[in-house]
């Protein structure tokens, strides 16, 4: 097994985080929810106040409580969504520490946060991005068919924010454009019209985004992406960019092999701390600058798979095939389970472990089937969690 077991990781990482409060939830990929909102019950209960509340906003599909924390004195409004993909949770454990950094800094009397830490709790439950009919509540803008959607429009309506910060986490899927490194997280000043014109709103996302993707670059060799911005009224993030509140979208993704996201989790505390920072500090936005700046971040393509083996022979020529773990949730684990997506596949140009035959004096003891899962014990590939 490659990957470090779960008492290690805890240990190695503790430092960053409280131990004591995080250690339910900051891990793993998955969490249990009802483990999660008590953790953060106990993070609020320290700070309880008329600024400090955590509520019970309304129910999902199936009838799980959602929470909302209203946090902080100041006037500065920012509604915070994240996990309204059930299966996209590394920003949402980065809210655990950015909470109690938050409670603990003289932004608190400068800001008002609104945080939905989990949107679409029955996702989280059964390890999907729909929700429990099925529907992506990131395409469900207009039609606010389901439940969840309809809350986070009414909070957005009643809390009437000044920004919005839309959290998920992206897959492993994304390279640079000339494949050479994977994206460790992205950002996107979304859409606010079909034309795709840079309104007031979105030049003010794309002010901060700047300095998030400069920020986190000082100190690591990470590559910071830029999201695609084609316009989908859909999707919630461009319908509250086109209803004029600067909103940004946070992906956490992930380069190597960091599949507990670990190092994201830290990266997107960081961004969100300097988020905080830049909006406080008010600056001109020079609506020159920061276009050309915010274009000069690299965009992301999808290139890259989790596992490349090269050079694999087949018959009398050889072939490269491609692996994309599943992620499994069973009896509250979640299992990375490989499965064999591709044979040559063009679009494929790195991946987050290569393998390559040619160095290797050993055969590959699996059937080569696109489909199949893939257990390889001459190869190390295996199931982890
Ligand atoms: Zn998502």
């Amino acid at each position: 097994m490659r990957y470090i077991c779960i008492t290690d990781f805890k240990t190695l990482h503790s430092n960053l985080f409280n131990p004591t409060i995080m250690a339910p939830i900051l891990d793993k990929r998955y969490f249990v929810y009802e483990d999660f909102i008590s953790s953060l019950d106990t993070v609020i209960a320290t700070f309880k106040g008329d600024h400090c509340v955590m509520n019970e906003l309304g129910k999902s599909v199936l009838g799980d409580s959602i929470y909302n924390l209203q946090l902080g004195s100041g006037s500065i409004k920012i509604l915070i969504w994240s996990q309204m993909h059930g299966n996209e949770s590394t920003t949402t454990r980065s809210l655990f520490p950015f909470i109690e950094w938050f409670l603990n800094s003289d932004y608190f009397h400068k800001y008002k946060l609104y945080i939905i830490p989990v949107l679409n709790p029955d996702g989280l439950k059964k390890w999907t991005r729909e929700n429990a009919n099925s529907v992506d509540l990131n395409r469900d803008a207009q039609d606010l068919s389901q439940p969840e959607s309809v809350l986070l429009k009414t909070a957005f309506g009643t809390f009437k924010p000044d920004y919005c910060f839309n959290l998920h986490d992206q897959r492993t899927i994304y390279g640079t454009p000339d494949g050479q490194h994977g994206i460790h997280c992205s950002f996107l000043s979304p859409a606010a019209n079909k034309t795709r014109d840079i309104t007031p709103a979105r030049l003010s996302a794309m002010n901060i985004i700047n300095h998030i993707a400069n920020h986190i670059k000082v100190d690591s060799n990470h590559v910071i992406g830029r999201y695609g911005d084609g316009f989908n009224a859909n999707c919630v993030g461009d319908t509250f960019q086109s209803l004029g509140v600067p909103t940004i979208l946070f992906e956490a993704g992930q380069d190597d092999d960091d599949y507990y996201r670990t190092e994201t989790v830290h990266s997107i505390l960081k961004s969100l701390q300097r988020a905080i920072e830049v909006i406080a500090s008010n600056d001109e936005v020079d609506s020159q600058k920061v276009p050309s700046e915010y274009h000069s971040i690299t965009p992301i393509e999808t290139n890259f798979c989790d596992i490349l083996i090269k050079n694999v022979s087949s018959g009398n020529s050889t072939v490269d095939l491609s692996i994309m773990y599943r992620e499994v949730l069973q009896d509250d684990i979640l299992y990375f389970v490989p499965f064999l997506t591709g044979v040559n596949d063009d679009k494929v140009k790195n991946a987050h472990r290569i393998i390559d035959m040619r160095l290797n004096d050993i055969a590959v003891d699996f059937e080569i089937s696109t489909g199949q899962k893939i257990i390889s014990n001459s190869l190390d590939i295996q199931i982890f969690y």
